[in-house]
């Protein structure tokens, strides 16, 4: 089955908004087996939607589109859909009564105005598609030769909704032979992308038909098998195993299956572990809080942390020696393995963890680059600091420096600082 993509708006036509619509509309169809031949982008002008509608119509059997549902005037795409399909548009009482249900309920006493029903109007014939999260319902019209246009919202929420929903099912019932595109993750961090060939061998370029892609990022590089041609139980069964394959591989760099954040997988281990964290933080100055508390339910492993920024403060709230951190240097072996330890008994946890580093673009010396960043991790068992020597602007190396921490913890919990 071929299907386009038309997204409308002229924000996006202008880069005010960046069209993440299409984005999730082709990963989700590709999991369906449905092909996206080609994606429009049109403003909010309904002769250019008509034409655009129009045009795709006569190349493939579906269009999908996204924005221009709202009660302004320049929210059009209903009426141009309607033309492009010759048909009229007709209000449809149950919307009218639904839009004036929530009119009320927002506590307007005024009649709903005039403009807001502009949204129970869809082109004859159309199934409505709700939506839970918004005023503006969708449509999926059918022309007689079965060729078909589904029209959702802009706001993504809405339009992903909308999609899950109700237009999912549609599409996977006339979707041909069952088969589907579907993708997994091995997620993988401290190694660069240029070693994993070496280390994957003969699983490089591919595990058992399935492709690979490499994805590197700030944080690491992600390893995308996709599976092509399976029924979708079988897709992934085969992803699952091809996954497993490649982490057992990646030993002791892959951390995760999926979008799993590597905070997630720290504070599991923790959790299992029966063990409680507490961080200490200088140039990442509250990043590793910040992913950590971004895990719903942290609270039973992560006690608290300190952004020990001035060294007034390191000494003041961990305990740093003076002396040490004068002779060393906030950014030494010493200072984080004191900043670690000081965590850990500050906040009365069994895993206290530090960093301490230059991010740039000042304060670098000749023995003490930009990028040079001091990790550690203190635990009733022991103490392990490692040096880095991070690339990037500012941003890159907190960024890479939040996630080599957290790393050294997931690590120094499986008992695995090996390599
Ligand atoms: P509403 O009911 O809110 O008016 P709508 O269907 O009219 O919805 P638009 O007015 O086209 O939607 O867009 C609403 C907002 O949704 C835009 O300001 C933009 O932030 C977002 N949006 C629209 N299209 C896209 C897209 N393709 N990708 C990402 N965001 C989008």
């Amino acid at each position: 089955m071929r299907v386009e993509l038309i997204t409308i708006g002229d924000e996006l036509l202008l880069g005010f908004t960046i069209d993440t619509n299409s984005a999730f509309l082709g990963r989700e169809l590709a999991g369906l087996g449905i092909e996206i031949h080609r994606r429009t982008t049109v403003g909010d002008d309904r002769a250019a939607i008509a034409q655009a509608v129009r045009e795709a119509l006569d190349r493939a059997d579906g269009v999908i589109t996204t924005g221009g549902l709202g009660p302004t005037s320049d929210d059009v795409t209903m009426e141009a859909v309607a033309a492009a399909l010759g048909v009229e548009l007709e209000r449809n009482e149950a919307i009218v009564a639904r839009l004036e249900e929530i009119w009320r309920s927002r506590g307007r006493s005024e009649k709903l105005p005039p403009a807001n029903l502009s949204q129970a109007m869809l082109p004859r014939g159309a199934i409505i598609l709700p939506n839970n999260h918004g005023t503006a319902p969708g449509a999926f019209v059918e022309r007689a030769d079965k060729r078909w246009v589904a029209v959702l919202p802009g706001v993504p929420r809405e339009m992903r909704e909308m999609f899950n929903g109700s237009v999912r099912d549609v599409l996977a019932a006339r979707a041909p032979g069952g088969t589907v595109v579907r993708s997994l993750a091995v997620r993988t961090t401290g190694i660069p992308e240029s070693r994993l060939p070496a280390l994957l061998a003969e699983l490089a370029d591919g595990v058992d038909g399935m492709s690979l892609a490499y994805l590197p990022s700030v944080e690491g590089v992600d390893l995308r098998l996709t599976a092509r041609g399976s029924r979708p139980a079988a897709a992934d069964e085969r992803l699952r195993a091809a996954a497993r394959k490649l982490s057992a591989r990646l030993e002791p760099y892959a951390y995760a299956e999926g979008t799993t954040d590597l905070a997630e997988v720290v504070l599991e281990a923790c959790r299992r572990a029966g063990r409680r964290l507490a961080v200490a933080e200088s140039c990442t100055g509250g990043m590793l809080g910040q992913r950590l508390t971004a895990i719903a339910g942290s609270s039973e492993v992560f006690a608290g942390g300190v952004i020990a920024y001035d060294n007034e403060v390191k000494i003041e709230l961990l305990g740093v020696d003076r002396e040490q951190l004068e002779r060393h240097g906030a950014v030494s072996e010493e200072v984080v393995t004191a900043m670690a330890t000081g965590a850990k008994r500050r906040f009365g946890v069994d895993v206290g963890v530090a960093v301490t580093g230059i991010a740039g673009p000042g304060g670098g010396s000749a023995d003490k680059p930009v990028g040079t960043v001091w990790i550690a991790v203190a635990t009733a068992d022991e103490i392990v600091a490692r040096q880095l020597r991070l690339f990037g602007d500012r941003d890159e190396v907190r960024r890479r420096a939040a996630q080599a921490a957290l790393d050294l913890v997931r690590r120094s919990s499986a008992g695995n600082l090996g390599t």
